[in-house]
């Protein structure tokens, strides 16, 4: 960004757009917009009432050190410090995957089968997108949320309060950390990315996102075969284990349901791109 040049709101966004599509970044305009908005506090509108006025030197330090870390390939999320998740705003760090909008399906399908007054376990909460969403929909529900990591509770725990509701916070890995508990539903977006796959990921997935929050083992499928059949002695009568999965992975996760014999008929959904996104099924009731 040439130092001499007087810079406006319209002038530092073109030359941020195509800065950043050079760097291969894809919605480049967009993203200067709000990295502009929130060097300058002001909201998108505002930029372009102001677009002639000179950018402070205070204000351009700020934006120019997010337009270095962005083309970088640092998340933009990373760099605004937050991610809106069902209309809710979450805080994100490197200690939490970024909530993505595909998970929205597990929340949905949740909501579908959920009593008004379901508890409901969220494993691998992460920033706890999924249980928060859930809390603020399900008023009368008892919503809990484990992960393996204190990092990501601390930031989990600072979104309930953000989001202004109340939700049990355990950490602990799978469900050994709810010992002799049951829920009405146990929903999760595990990490399910095929170990060998992870390199392959974009920059801002690979090098940012916590690799506990996508690494599955050699196939993607580690964490299934475990929660699915462990699910069974944590689930209330009637109750459902609902996941997300990965691309071409709902015929495996459906068959590890069937499998152990507890469950009913699995169901599959699919997501916006029709891409099968959510596994479920509810447990069979004991004869
Ligand atoms: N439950 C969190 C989410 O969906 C974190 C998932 C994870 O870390 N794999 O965003």
């Amino acid at each position: 960004m040439p130092k001499h040049e007087v810079w406006t709101s319209v002038k530092i966004v073109a030359w941020t757009k195509e800065y950043l599509s050079a760097k291969g970044i894809e919605n480049a305009r967009l993203e200067a917009e709000w990295m502009l908005s929130a060097a300058t506090g002001l909201n998108r509108v505002g930029l372009y009432l102001n677009y002639d006025k000179p950018l402070s030197d205070s204000e351009l330090a700020v934006y120019r050190d997010m337009v270095s870390r962005r083309a970088r390939r640092e998340p933009l999320q990373h760099i605004l410090g937050t991610q809106e998740f069902c209309g809710l705003e979450f805080e994100v760090s490197p200690d939490v995957l970024i909530p993505r909008h595909d998970t929205e399906l597990l929340v949905t399908q949740t909501l579908l089968r959920s009593p008004p007054q379901a508890s409901i376990l969220d494993m691998g909460t992460g920033s706890g997108c999924i249980a928060i969403t859930l809390a603020k929909r399900l008023p009368a529900a008892f919503v809990s949320a484990s992960d393996i990591s204190s990092d990501a509770l601390s930031v989990a725990r600072r979104n309930a309060i953000r989001n202004e509701v109340n939700v049990e916070f355990i950490q602990g890995a799978l469900l050994s950390c709810v010992p002799d508990r049951k829920f009405s539903l146990i929903v999760s977006n595990p990490p399910y990315i095929p170990t060998a796959d992870i390199d392959q990921l974009e920059p801002e997935v690979r090098d940012y996102d916590p690799w506990t929050a996508l690494d599955g083992g050699a196939d993607g499928l580690g964490i299934y075969r475990q929660l699915i059949p462990a699910a069974v002695d944590h689930l209330l009568p009637g109750g459902w284990l609902l996941v997300e999965i990965g691309i071409g992975q709902a015929h495996d996760v459906a068959e590890c349901f069937t499998s152990i014999g507890r469950y009913q008929e699995p169901f599959v959904s699919l997501d916006e791109q029709g891409i099968e996104r959510v596994v479920g099924a509810q447990i069979k009731e004991r004869l």
